[in-house]
Formats: C-alpha cells, sequence, structure tokens
C-alpha cells in the first residue's frame, strides 16, 4: 500500500526537495502552500503523515502544527531555527519531530525519518513497567512513532509475552520492579535469545550511578534515567532499531546470491547441516538433488553474457514456484540444490520430473531472448549423515543424466 503525505511548505523550492524525499522513500506525496490548502486537502484525504513548515502566510506562528495533530496525522515540523519561543511551541504538540531547516543534514534526516515510519508498524515493541502511569507515557510515545506495542507489568509476565510473542524485537525495562527486576529480566532475555534480533533499554528512577553500567552489563544496549523526555527517548530507541535493521540486512546479504536472489551456497550448507543432525538421530535418509542447466556456455557465447544471466534469473524463479517449500539454492554457476523437507520420495522425483518438462516446454517464454533450453537432474535417497556425500552422489547421478544425453531426471 502506497502512503500518503502531506507536505505543507510556502517555498516552492523547498516543497519540491521534500516531495522528491517522500517519492524516493516510497510516498504518494501532496503540497499545500498554506494552511487554508492543506485544511482542504485534510478533509479530502487521508494522510499517513505531514510535515509542516512553522512559518506559513497565514500561519507565522506555527498555527498549522495543532491542525494536523489534531487530525490525527502524526507530524514532523520543519522550522527556520529552534529559538526558545519556537520550542516552546512545538514542546507543546505530540509530534514526531522536529527538524531545523539549518541544520546541512536536515533532508537527510528527514529521509531518514520518513524511511522509518513506515517500517515502525512492523516493530513490535514490549514495554515492562510495573507503575501503570509511566507504563502508559512510554507506550503512547511508542504509538505515536506507530510501534506495535506490547505490555507488561513485571519480568516474569515479560518473559511470557515474549514466549508468545518470538517476533518482539524491542525490550523496554524499568529496573524497579516486583518479582524479577529490570536487570534480571535482561540477564534472561540474552540466556534464552540472540542479541541479533532483540533490543533492550534499560530505564530507571533510580540515582545510582552503577545501575546503568550493571543494566548494560547484564546485556541492554541502552539506557535511559528517568525522567526522560520524549526527544531523547526516540533519537535512542530509533538509533537501536535502525542497527537491528543493519544486522538483517547483511545477514540477508550474506546468505543471498546476488543475481537470482535465492539462497546461496553458504546459507545451504548452514542449514542443510541442522537438518542432517535430525535426520540422523531418527535414522532417516535424506533426498537431495542437484540440477544444471545444458549446454548453458553455449547460451552465452550465442546470446551474450548478459542474455546468460537472464535466463538464471528467469530459472530462479521457476525453482521459487515448484519448491518454495523446500531448501533450495544457487550453488554457483549454473548448478542449484534442493534438500527437501519430505522423505517421500515418489513425490519428491515427481516434482523434479514435472519441472524438467516444464523448463524444457516453457522455457522460451522466461526470458527476454526466447532462449530454449534444458536442465539435467541428478536425484539421491540415502541414509547418510555428511551432506557433503550426499551431494556427491547426487552428483554422479547429474553427470549419469548429462552423459545419457541431458534432459533428463536420473534416479
Ligand atoms: P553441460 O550441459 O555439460 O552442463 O554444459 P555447460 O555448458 O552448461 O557447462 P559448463 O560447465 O561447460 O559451462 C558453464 C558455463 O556457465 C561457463 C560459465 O562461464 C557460465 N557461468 C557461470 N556462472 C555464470 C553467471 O553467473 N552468468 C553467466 N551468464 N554465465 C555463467
Ligand atoms: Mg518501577
Ligand atoms: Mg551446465
Ligand atoms: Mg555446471
Amino acid at each position: 500500500m502506497t502512503h500518503r503525505i502531506l507536505i505543507v511548505e510556502d517555498t516552492p523550492t523547498i516543497a519540491t526537495v521534500q516531495k522528491h524525499i517522500a517519492v524516493s522513500c516510497g510516498y504518494e506525496a501532496d503540497i499545500a502552500q498554506s494552511l487554508a490548502q492543506a485544511q482542504v486537502l485534510i478533509s479530502e484525504h487521508h494522510y499517513f503523515c505531514a510535515v509542516v513548515d512553522f512559518i506559513l502566510p497565514d500561519a507565522p506562528n506555527g498555527e498549522a502544527i495543532p491542525v494536523t495533530v489534531n487530525a490525527e496525522i502524526p507530524t514532523i515540523v520543519m522550522t527556520g531555527n529552534i529559538d526558545k519561543r519556537t520550542r516552546e511551541t512545538v514542546d507543546k504538540y505530540p509530534i514526531i519531530d522536529y527538524i531545523t531547516k539549518e541544520n546541512k543534514q536536515a533532508y537527510q534526516y528527514l529521509k531518514k525519518q520518513l524511511t522509518r515510519l513506515p517500517r515502525n508498524e512492523t516493530v513490535k515493541v514490549l514495554v515492562v513497567e510495573d507503575s501503570r502511569h509511566s507504563r502508559l507515557y512510554i507506550s503512547n510515545l511508542l504509538y505515536r512513532h506507530k510501534y506495535q506495542v506490547l505490555e507488561a507489568k513485571d519480568g516474569v509476565e515479560a518473559l511470557e509475552v515474549l514466549q508468545q510473542n518470538p517476533d518482539i524485537s524491542v525490550i523496554i525495562a524499568d529496573n524497579e520492579m516486583p518479582r524479577m527486576n529490570g536487570d534480571e529480566l535482561c540477564v534472561e532475555i540474552r540466556r534464552l535469545y540472540s542479541n541479533e534480533d532483540k533490543v533492550i533499554i534499560g530505564v530507571s528512577g533510580s540515582d545510582s550511578p552503577h545501575l546503568s553500567a550493571r543494566f548494560l552489563k547484564s546485556g541492554a544496549n541502552d539506557y535511559l534515567r528517568k525522567p526522560f523526555n520524549a526527544e531523547e527517548f526516540y533519537c535512542r530507541l530509533s538509533l537501536n532499531v535502525d542497527m537491528l535493521d543493519q544486522i538483517a540486512t547483511i545477514k540477508l546479504q550474506a546468505n543471498t546470491d546476488y543475481l537470482t536472489k535465492l539462497p546461496n551456497r553458504r546459507y545451504f550448507f548452514e542449514q542443510a547441516k541442522k537438518f542432517q543432525k535430525i535426520r540422523a538421530i531418527n535414522n532417516q535418509a535424506s533426498q537431495v538433488s542437484m540440477i544444471d542447466i545444458d549446454h548453458f556456455k553455449r547460451i552465452n557465447d550465442d546470446y551474450g553474457h548478459d542474455a546468460g544471466d537472464d535466463v538464471l534469473v528467469a530459472l530462479a524463479k521457476v525453482f521459487d514456484k515448484f519448491f518454495s517449500e523446500q531448501l533450495l539454492a544457487r550453488l554457483g554457476g549454473e548448478e542449484f540444490v534442493i534438500y527437501f523437507n519430505s522423505n517421500d520420495e515418489q513425490e519428491n522425483s515427481k516434482q523434479l520430473e514435472q519441472f524438467r518438462k516444464y523448463i524444457e516446454l516453457n522455457s522460451r517464454s522466461f526470458t527476454q531472448h526466447n532462449i530454449q533450453f534444458t536442465v539435467s537432474v541428478g536425484f539421491v535417497s540415502m541414509q547418510e549423515n555428511e551432506i557433503d556425500e550426499l551431494l556427491k552422489d547426487a552428483d554422479k547421478k547429474l553427470y549419469k543424466a548429462k552423459e545419457l544425453g541431458r534432459n533428463r531426471v536420473v534416479l
């Protein structure tokens, strides 16, 4: 779904830059050059968020801010500078953020915030606080930035909520709580969950200078002393969620083949070894298939390397369609591998044959150059602890398929 943003800005060049930024973040953008125009647009559309200039011809003292805020549109305010009077006005309203236009980073920062808002809708945050008042305060700050919020009254309840919602990625934990306090909770979370996918922010009203260090040593990523203001809270929270995003991106890149976007060799071996262990314990057979494009070198020679790449990308999509339930990877070059989840040998070999046939009959329609190609397939089913041995055997079968004339499945 495309998100719609309202840009309220009277200087056309600035409005154009902001619109450009919003569109590059995937938004559909409307520009209003005055408060009056903004009011008309608000009455006509639903807005995901708004960027509002502090000084407008018909609203010279931030009067546009309460208009978008009261229409329940998450609002980012752009100000010329942040003098005392401007800050007092900005602080009065529950806005997302304010950005000073004088700052050289202003537009980069705006882009960051516009990217974060839709992302936040997918982020689950658990607030662990025994004080109802504090819990409500933190939850409201989170809702304002569109996070999904869950609550717990102490460490014990927090662990229960985490168990029921394994996709929670941020935990904001007060320290002073009955039954299990914040830093005990940190230790427990770090024992149970990987710190690559959960961030903990400790919170405490205590004056003790040792508490922040204790929280961090127990596994928290950050610490806030109560009372904290909204701005500091959002800065720390955003930086930590950005870090989780970066880790997830790096992990995905490390496991994905750059051309076909299928899992790569590294990921295949990592996962297949795990599956093998379980099969070995249960004395079960494993089933693996190696698939290789026939005479692929000729495709490169006849149509060029780019056309060859195009074939690989197109073939990857067919793989995804036929074998989305299986562990599938590009091993390298024009060679692919499947590790089957099920032990149904007949069903698996039938699927491989259907796949081979589908390629033979339809390959022309996948690629830009209408290239006709086929694949050879080797398939093994056997009880074997070592994944390398399984692959070696599947490769032998594949070689056999090539020897027998290609475009076939050898069991
Ligand atoms: P066979 O039927 O025996 O498998 O013959 P083949 O030509 O498919 O096999 P061969 O191993 O001789 O050649 C594979 C070719 O694949 C050689 C290599 O240049 C090409 N290749 C490997 N990776 C890529 C790639 O990412 N893109 C493109 N376009 N070509 C690649
Ligand atoms: Mg407390
Ligand atoms: Mg080949
Ligand atoms: Mg090959």
